[in-house]
């Protein structure tokens, strides 16, 4: 038995983690209350072992993400090459954001997940509201008034806006900086033997994540918005296959199939931790290892877009604004609609690759159209379930767009 578990391959052990944890999850819920439920399987074994995974992986993220873009940045060497991906990169997430939202607003107009529903049954939770930055704020800010500070708190913005600096100049010191640029490989390949070290206990992580999160759900608060939440999953799903199948066609030429299989443990990582932040390691290190996609440009886009891109997110703010519209009565107008999609994309970028942030995010969009802020507590009992689907779309759109763009720039050794 061990021999055969030794055998198959990370995507399996990885899948077959998230499987049992979530029927161990189900079953835990059904046992009745009492100390070995709550203190020992819940707060005690569950939480210990997806705890020590995530916590290893998110140690991570900051060194990893420093280190391998100060290494893609110093050894591109061009700073139009730099300037050209980045332009390229900001283009593929704001329009493939856009697109999120319209058929999120499209599936909410038709599918009318607000309609009929029993307000009785909900549990209202209080939601929590963001205050909203300007833009101007959002672009200045990305600029770190002190980069250890930025790293001790993993401002991502700041530290990829650093790292690239620090990349370009060493590139600009040429042989002057060899030493520097040798210590930097060394430490890649250091950081990316880490990212594996902590990966060989992801199925077990994966399964603490999940069974926790599964014995708390409060299944009866998802029967009322079931309408909801499976119009949020339709929409995730079109951005997932048909959207970001149809660009990995045209613009690739990944198998789409071979891509996805890949590419299963970064999304069941997603899925268990609700958090692009967390999926960045492990993103990288497929988009590099399996696919043979240059770090050069993964070491850019992906942390990038776990900061700024997030398409699942906006499918669900899309269809929750035409919920709390439908819930209370309201017309949405067509100006009403575009402002959606407008403040819905740029909120994207301003919204953390942690658990729950896009729901505190809607707060802004909802309040752009004067819908009533109460609206966004009808669902936040149930954010964690649509939390997981978003966040793998997310990060799906993430290595998408380093797909598409690697293929552009000739970065892509196949295996
Ligand atoms: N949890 C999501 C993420 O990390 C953000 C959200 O709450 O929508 O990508």
């Amino acid at each position: 038995m061990r021999e055969k578990l030794r055998g198959l391959s990370i995507t399996t052990k990885v899948l077959l983690g998230l499987l049992l944890g979530a029927i161990v999850g189900v079953i835990t819920y059904q046992l009745p209350e009492s100390g070995f439920k709550q203190a020992f399987l819940i707060d005690g074994v569950y939480t210990f072992m997806g705890q020590v995974f995530l916590r290893g992986i998110i140690m991570l993220v900051v060194p990893l993400v420093f280190i391998s873009l100060v290494n893609g940045a110093s050894s591109m060497g061009d700073i139009q090459k730099l300037g050209r991906i980045g332009m390229r990169t900001m283009l593929f997430y704001l329009s493939t954001t856009a697109l999120a939202v319209i058929i999120a607003l499209t599936l909410g107009y038709f599918l009318k997940p607000g309609q009929g529903l029993d307000l009785q049954a909900i549990e209202i939770v209080e939601p929590t509201i963001n205050e909203g930055m300007p833009l101007v704020q959002i672009l200045y800010e990305m600029i770190p008034r002190n980069p250890i500070q930025a790293m001790a708190e993993g401002n991502m913005l700041q530290i990829i806006i650093f790292a690239i600096m620090v990349g370009v100049g060493m590139s600009l010191l040429g042989e002057k900086a060899s030493f520097l640029t040798k210590l930097f490989e060394s430490l890649n390949d250091l950081i990316m033997k880490l990212v594996e070290i902590v990966m060989l206990i992801a199925p077990i992580g994966v399964f603490g994540l999940i069974a926790g999160t599964m014995s708390t759900v409060g299944y009866k608060a998802i029967i009322p918005l079931i309408k909801y939440i499976g119009t949020v999953y339709i929409g995730l799903g079109i951005q997932m296959f048909l959207v970001y199948g149809t660009l990995l066609k045209v613009f690739t030429k990944f198998d789409r199939k071979t891509f996805y299989r890949k590419f299963t443990p970064a999304m069941s990582i997603a899925f268990s931790t609700a958090s692009s932040a967390a999926t960045v390691p492990v993103s990288m290190d497929i988009l590099e290892k399996e696919m043979g996609i240059d770090k050069e440009v993964s070491a850019f886009t992906i942390p990038l877009g776990a900061t700024i891109n997030m398409d699942g997110t906006a499918i669900m703010q899309g269809i929750a604004v035409f919920f709390i519209a439908q819930v209370y009565g309201v017309t949405l107008t067509l100006p009403m609609v575009l402002t959606v999609v407008l403040t819905a994309t740029l909120g994207s970028i301003g919204t953390a690759g942690v658990p729950g942030a896009g729901t505190i995010m809607l707060s802004m969009v909802i309040q752009s159209i004067g819908l009533p802020l109460e609206g966004i507590g009808l669902i936040m009992g149930i954010d964690r379930l649509v939390d997981m689907g978003r966040t793998t779309v997310n990060i799906t759109g993430d290595a998408v767009c380093t797909a598409v763009i690697a293929e552009r720039e000739g970065g892509i050794n196949r295996i």
